[in-house]
């Protein structure tokens, strides 16, 4: 039985992978600093710990027989919406470095086979609608559109010197905006496909929403299963040294998104634009590099939005009846 850590298995992208691995028979630790908040971990086992700190890597990549695992999926980090990477921009440089350096350094140290590091299309520059299509090279020149950006394209770097150094296979995904259930919706590091659920849930039909800006900024968004399927093939792939982007082809406005979220949960919303971060006009990724490995995206949007709203105005409605 092969066997995984799961650092950042308490939020919401490493919930769902903690258990896809247990479902494809892996035995999995998970390792977080809390516990998943909105169902039980999937996890055969758990370790509570601040990932900052370099004794707890060591305690985490040290199994229960002694051995390190075969492989460590790293996807701790600070990490919140655009508002949330806007306000904290020192916390993200500071600790999610720290907990990359510490979680990397100490699996090289240990002679972990593969390494998979949760980096972002925020290490892109900004693009204009229209602007050709970037594939993974396209990060440089670097000029990220914000200190998360940065800290990300650091980070990959990192893992890759590691690599160099060690032996060991590093795997490398750079995420569009991952949404679906158990995902945060409220407390300020919302997303924006979980933002809008939430205030489309608490709207009346023919209500007003509020977006950021005038609602014209291009996006991606994956749905959680999809995300976590393509980081597996990534892992199993052989893309060595090469950070595979993994979104889908379905671009739309932030205006787009909110008419499809108005439209599974069956009401008429009108958008009002406020001020706010609305960080990258637009986006426009090549995915070939991770198809090449055989994965392809399986929902679309609309699919993804009518798996998440309902869980999403599930959670509004049971914080209404407290
Ligand atoms: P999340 O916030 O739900 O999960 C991150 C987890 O890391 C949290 O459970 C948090 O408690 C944990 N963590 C943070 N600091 C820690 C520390 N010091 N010690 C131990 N645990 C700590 O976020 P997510 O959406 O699941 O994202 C997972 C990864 O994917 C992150 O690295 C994120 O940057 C990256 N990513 C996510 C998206 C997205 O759209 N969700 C997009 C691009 C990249």
């Amino acid at each position: 039985m092969k066997t995984a850590l799961v650092c950042g298995a308490g939020g919401f992208i490493g919930s769902h992978l903690a258990r896809e691995l247990k479902h494809r028979g892996w035995w999995v630790r998970g390792a977080d600093r809390k516990r998943p908040e909105f169902s039980p971990t999937a996890a055969d086992d758990f370790l509570l710990g601040d990932l900052r700190d370099r004794e707890n890597c060591v305690r985490a990549l040290t199994l229960p027989g002694g051995g390190a695992p075969d492989a460590v999926f790293q996807l701790a980090a600070e990490m919140g919406g655009m508002g949330f990477i806007h306000r904290a921009a020192a916390e993200i440089m500071h600790d999610s470095v720290l907990i990359n350096a510490n979680m990397c350094h100490e699996a090289a140290a240990r002679g972990v086979g593969r390494y998979f590091f949760s980096s972002s299309v925020c290490v892109y520059h900004d693009m204009r609608p229209g602007d050709p299509q970037l594939d993974e090279d396209g990060a440089y020149p670097a000029a990220p559109d914000n200190d998360y950006g940065w800290e990300k394209l650091y980070s990959e770097r990192m893992a890759f010197a590691h690599a160099r150094a060690s032996g060991m296979k590093v795997r490398i995904a750079r995420f569009q905006n991952c949404y679906g259930p158990e995902g945060t919706w409220r407390g300020g590091r919302e997303k924006a496909p979980a933002a809008l659920s939430r205030k489309v849930a608490e709207a009346p039909d023919g209500g007003e929403v509020e977006i950021w800006g005038d609602g014209s900024a291009i996006r991606n968004f994956i749905y959680v299963d999809d995300l976590v399927d393509g980081i597996l093939h990534l892992m199993d792939s052989d893309l060595d040294f090469k950070p595979a982007n993994i979104g889908t082809e379905e671009y739309v406005t932030v205006r787009e998104l909110l008419a499809t979220i108005a439209d599974v949960a069956g009401k008429r919303i009108v958008a009002k634009p406020v001020d706010g971060p609305v960080g990258v006009a637009s986006r426009n990724f090549s995915t070939a590099r991770i198809r090449s490995t055989g994965w392809a995206p399986r929902f679309t949007l609309r699919d993804g939005i009518a798996r998440t709203y309902p869980w999403v105005a599930a959670q509004v409605a049971a914080a209404a009846a407290r």
